[in-house]
């Protein structure tokens, strides 16, 4: 075992085994590992006078871009200031902490993880280090995943696809517990915490800022073909149902800029339209590999959906995650 993947382990193992608040020591460990270079500055989007995120321009990880791909978020409540989603690395983690200060001398108060992939999770270390101790909330679900394997798993991921550009990055848990159905005062806000089921992931938060009548979607809604492996798309059909009802006038995303309901509208038919048709050419005894020209054809999709990111190349695995879903579904 290489001495990078050694001490990584050696640090997984710790981090499970003991939980955030023992972390500190570990710091020291890191010492050893060469930290990657500091993220550059992306500049802050503002929703709202509350609320606000980092956009990210491009749909992928890669060298370039040091695995920036998501837009982390934050609100800024009288008592300080929520953290919706951390980003990829440390360093990302660092800029979001720059890029809040350009806004706010508040501290952070509160950080939210929407769900266990990396680039939601991996900045963590950045704020605890900052903020020793400090909240970080997420669902127990996501909180079990990480500790099972996606820490080490999102780890390993962002550093193949920036070149090593998140060296120095130690997976660091949340803390606290989020199971959705929770309301949350701080000073002149209120958060509801929400869990509408499987659809990203089997267990996506979403961060609902009601003073502003905006909502953080974390991952469960986006204008491209992303990853679905994860997730539902009967569930999200029935989560964007419930995230149009909130009647937010603002929904701030993972991927992609932030827009009225239409977003959830988009979301909802993108995922009927495959799971509908799946299930109808299913039953008609086609294969995957068949039905994806005929869901092509649907007018939502070729008007719409085909113009997202991904579209051409991600569609085929989208069509295929489905009809897995639909066999599922049958027994
Ligand atoms: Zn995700």
């Amino acid at each position: 075992m290489k001495r990078r993947e050694l001490l990584k382990s050696a640090l997984g193992f710790s981090i499970g085994l003991v939980g955030v608040s023992a972390l500190n020591p570990l710091y020291a460990n890191t010492d050893m590992v060469v930290k990657a270079d500091p993220m550059y500055d992306v500049p802050v989007t503002k929703v709202t006078d509350r609320c606000y995120y980092l956009l990210a321009k491009d749909p992928e990880p890669s060298p370039e871009n040091h695995a920036f791909f998501n837009n982390p978020g934050f609100v800024v409540t009288s008592k300080g200031v929520v953290v919706v989603d951390t980003g990829s690395s440390v360093q990302i983690g660092e800029m979001l902490l720059r890029q809040i200060k350009t806004v706010t001398d508040k501290p952070v108060i509160m950080v939210i993880n929407t769900h266990y992939h990396g680039d939601h999770f991996l900045g963590n270390h950045a704020f605890e280090a900052a903020y020793p101790g400090v909240d970080i909330y997420a669902h127990p679900a996501t909180i079990a995943k990480i500790k099972a394997g996606a820490g080490d798993f999102w780890f390993g991921f962002m550093q193949r696809n920036s070149n090593n550009g998140i060296s120095g990055t130690v997976v660091t848990l949340p803390n606290k517990e989020f199971k959705g159905g929770e309301t949350i005062k701080l000073g002149d806000v209120t958060l509801n915490i929400h869990q509408f089921g499987k659809a990203h992931t089997e267990a996506d938060l979403i961060v609902e800022v009601v003073e502003d009548k905006v909502a953080f979607l974390g991952d469960t809604a986006m204008r491209r073909v992303a990853n679905m492996a994860d997730g539902s798309f009967a569930g999200t059909i029935e989560t964007m149902k419930k995230a149009k009802a909130l009647g937010c006038n603002h929904y701030i995303l993972g991927h992609g800029p932030h827009d009225n309901a239409s977003i959830c509208e988009d979301m909802q038919k993108f995922c009927e339209v495959i799971y509908n048709d799946a299930t109808k050419y299913y039953d008609q005894g086609m294969s995957d590999f068949e039905m994806k020209p005929k869901i092509m054809e649907n007018p939502f999709m070729k008007d719409v959906a085909s113009k997202w990111p991904g579209y051409d190349s991600t569609l085929g695995v989208f069509v295929a995650t489905a009809v897995a879903e639909v066999e599922k579904s049958m027994f």
